[in-house]
């Protein structure tokens, strides 16, 4: 059994990405869940809140998972970890191109480390965060693919960015 790192913007976390957890805490001997602070794609949640967010989920679940963040490449990041493995979520045909280019990326700067896909049950499998953000913004009650703390930080968070925008939200 060896250790992996969890990799994402988890912006916020959902479903999908705790059944990943789950899967992830029983295929290795320690899963570090790692947040990553410098997304391009500029998040709702800062790093903290996203961090705190995961780490009440697993809190008492799964006494081999850590949640922490990071800033860089994640393979120098592993690096610093003395990790060998990545774990990435597949979820349709739609996520392979782009985990393969990354895949093959990061295999290219680090060749001692391998990224390791899991699937997820098929009932998350077409969940994605951005969707839930979407979803939510417009009204719908998303707690079947979301935790129900997660949800109402994000009702929250969407409610204060459509007064602050004056209606209109992006
Ligand atoms: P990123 O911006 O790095 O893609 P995400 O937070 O969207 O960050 O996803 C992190 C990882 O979790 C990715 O490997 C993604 O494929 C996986 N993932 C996201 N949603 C799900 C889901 N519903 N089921 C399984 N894996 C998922």
């Amino acid at each position: 059994m060896t250790d992996a790192i969890y990799p994402g913007s988890f912006d916020p976390v959902t479903n999908g990405h705790l059944d990943l957890i789950d899967r992830g805490s029983r295929l290795f001997s320690r899963l570090i869940v790692a947040v990553a602070r410098n997304v391009d794609k500029a998040p709702l949640f800062s790093a903290e809140e996203r961090v705190a967010m995961l780490q009440e989920q697993v809190a008492g679940r799964f006494a081999n998972v850590e949640v922490t963040s990071f800033a860089g490449l994640i393979v120098e990041y592993a690096r610093q970890r003395g990790v060998h493995c990545l774990l990435r979520g597949l979820r349709t045909i739609a996520d392979f191109e782009y985990e393969f280019q990354m895949a093959l990326t990061n295999r290219r700067l680090a060749p001692d480390i391998e990224t390791v896909f899991v699937m997820p049950s098929l009932r998350y499998s077409y969940v994605s965060a951005r969707l839930i953000r979407e979803t939510v913004l417009l009204g719908a009650d998303m707690s079947h693919l979301i935790p129900a703390s997660v949800q109402a930080k994000l009702r929250a968070r969407l409610g204060t960015a459509r007064e602050g925008k004056g209606g209109g939200a992006s």
